[in-house]
């Protein structure tokens, strides 16, 4: 494929179509899991899908239609201070519009590194009372963690220590727009 970024791409750790497979799956396992099954009041309102921004928009796009299933979804932004004076800590930027007492809330993550992130997150929702609250993640790096979190779903561990661009993720920004996660050309993490 000839494309402006391609000769900045070192290689494809998951693919297009990788990905596509692997998100129907997640999408009948997550519908299974939450249509009336599980104890599940069939009274309660829809599951409410929530994005952590902006890593997390394209496989939450298509997650969301991979859901045979009632849903809502809100949108929360948040920025990470990993390495800085204050390890870990998070910064809503955008919370959500909505109330989640009572409800089922799906948070939906990028990527799971060190964990801090996500700690912080469920802390912070735990606290408004959702009557369940679970993770899905496109990525894992279980290796990397510096937290206990628990992860109901994931789409794909990572299996080394490697940094990936792509479907979300960034660089500096860019990058968010490829259909498959890779790595860069080390020339390009350094320049930018
Ligand atoms: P945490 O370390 O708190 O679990 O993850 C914090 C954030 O680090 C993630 O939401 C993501 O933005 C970023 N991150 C971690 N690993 C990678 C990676 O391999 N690629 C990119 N682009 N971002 C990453």
């Amino acid at each position: 494929m000839e494309t402006a970024w391609m000769d900045k791409i070192e290689r494809v750790v998951i693919s297009a179509d990788e990905i596509a497979r692997r998100v129907r799956d997640l999408g009948r396992e997550i519908a299974a899991d939450y249509r009336g099954g599980a104890g599940r009041d069939p009274r309660r309102r829809p599951l409410l899908v929530v994005g952590i921004l902006k890593g997390a928009m394209p496989f939450m796009a298509d997650l969301i239609r991979a859901l045979d299933l009632a849903i809502e979804y809100d949108f929360m932004a948040v920025s990470s201070y990993g390495n800085g004076t204050s390890p870990g800590e998070v910064r809503i930027l955008k919370d959500l519009d909505c109330a989640i007492g009572g409800r089922d809330v799906l948070l939906v993550e990028d990527i799971v590194d060190t964990g801090h992130t996500l700690h912080h997150l469920l802390a912070g929702l735990s606290a408004r009372g959702p009557a369940t609250l679970r993770v899905c993640t496109l990525l894992d790096k279980p290796h990397r963690r510096e937290v206990e979190v628990t992860v109901d779903y994931v789409g794909f561990v990572l299996p080394e220590n490697l940094f990936v661009v792509g479907y979300g993720l960034d660089y500096a920004e860019v990058y968010r727009n490829l259909p498959f996660v890779a790595i860069l050309k080390p020339e390009c993490i350094r320049d930018g």
